[in-house]
């Protein structure tokens, strides 16, 4: 049921950033959305689906209509002897979805366990972690296209899946709303736990090789390397881990023999975005409220009140001395509204 809210309301997020939103409406269906939409046009206002906000640098005051899905539904669409379908509502924490999958038998999202949000930002960025991405399980995403005015459907390949991309933060940001997501898993175990920092953990013994095994190495390294957002807050990685070609990439191993390099199958090499931040000192470096965390060097953090304008002008300060030392260009991983 829709249910404007014509008061300032204030928008939650990781970040613990103070955010008004001119709207805020809970949408749980095609006819919600549309009626949302609606009102956002016949204010002259934008629309914008926001989830937890645990991937968004916000402003002090969103002149928009905020709107946020409302289901948290898991249906079974159909289910084989060796794998089920779900239709999960873009409501749905996370978290909550891989634990239910866990405990149902429906395995696959193990490596993806504690990342905050909700499942309908889930496919924006394509999220990933410990070797894993949302995109070997999504068979399609479901929506209000406001633009056409259309109820969509897409399938994985239309959503254009790519390293913490997709269509919905492209061509179609702003526009469609994910309502739902289909997700296919696995009756019998998929381990993937080739992962460095995860084998690791998997080898000390203290974790058995399954399914569980593999969910709580992950929810303890999560636990142990990133700072939790509601002690220290912040939008886990700030920047992207850097694709670049393979000539700089040698170049760079050159002069630094302990760069780690991931090879890509298009030729490119993915460095550490942490590592390199790491190398240029800026742990601990902080500017107005906003700190680059001592735990981990990808994560910023609001220390003591931070501004967005905190945040954007360590982020500079970061991306400058990352490009001096090493010529590679980072981009923010969050959406910067
Ligand atoms: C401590 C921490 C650790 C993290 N670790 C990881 C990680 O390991 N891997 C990873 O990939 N990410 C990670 N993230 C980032 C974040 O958790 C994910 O991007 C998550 O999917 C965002 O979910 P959200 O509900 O908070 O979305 P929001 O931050 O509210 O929104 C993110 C984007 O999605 C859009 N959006 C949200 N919901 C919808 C919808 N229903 N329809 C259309 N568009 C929508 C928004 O417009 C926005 O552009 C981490 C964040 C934190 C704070």
């Amino acid at each position: 049921m829709t249910n404007f809210a014509f008061a300032d309301h204030p928008v939650a997020n990781t970040l613990a950033l103070t955010c008004e939103a001119a709207n805020l409406v809970r949408v749980s269906s095609v006819d919600d959305a549309r009626r949302a939409s609606e009102a956002a046009g016949n204010q002259g206002i934008p629309l914008l689906v926001l989830g937890d906000g645990s991937n968004l640098v916000l402003p002090p005051r969103l002149n928009a209509m905020v709107l946020q899905v409302a289901d948290e539904s898991i249906e079974i669409v159909e289910e084989g002897a060796h794998d089920v379908l779900l239709r999960v509502g873009a409501g749905k924490n996370w978290h909550e979805l891989v634990e239910t999958c866990l405990k149902r038998g429906w395995f696959g999202l193990e490596n993806l366990a504690l990342i905050p949000g909700r499942v309908g930002a889930a496919p924006v960025q394509n999220i990933g972690a410990y070797g894993r991405e949302l995109d070997a399980f999504v068979v399609a995403v479901h929506g209000y296209d406001c633009a056409d005015d259309a109820e969509r459907s897409l399938d994985a390949e239309a959503c254009e899946f790519a390293y913490r991309e997709s269509i919905f933060k492209n061509h179609l940001r702003d526009r469609f709303v994910i309502l739902a997501v289909d997700f296919r898993l696995s009756k019998s175990p998929q381990l993937h736990c080739e992962y460095p920092a995860l084998r690791a953990r998997m080898d000390s013994g203290a974790y058995p090789e399954t399914p569980e095994g593999v969910f709580r190495a992950v929810v303890d390294q999560r636990r142990q390397r990133l700072p939790d957002p509601a002690r220290q807050p912040n939008v886990g990685s700030f920047f992207k881990n850097p694709l670049v070609d393979a000539e700089l990439a040698t170049e760079l191993q050159e002069r630094y023999s302990d760069l780690p390099c991931f090879p890509q199958s298009d030729a490119r090499v993915k460095l550490s975005a942490a590592w390199l931040i790491d190398r240029c000192g800026l742990r601990g470096e902080s500017l107005g409220g906003a700190m680059v965390s001592e735990q981990h060097a990808l994560v910023l953090e609001n220390r003591a009140n931070a501004t967005q304008a905190d945040v954007l002008a360590l982020a500079k300060r970061i991306k400058e001395c990352v490009l001096d030392t090493f010529s590679v260009e980072l981009q923010e991983e969050p959406r910067i509204l």
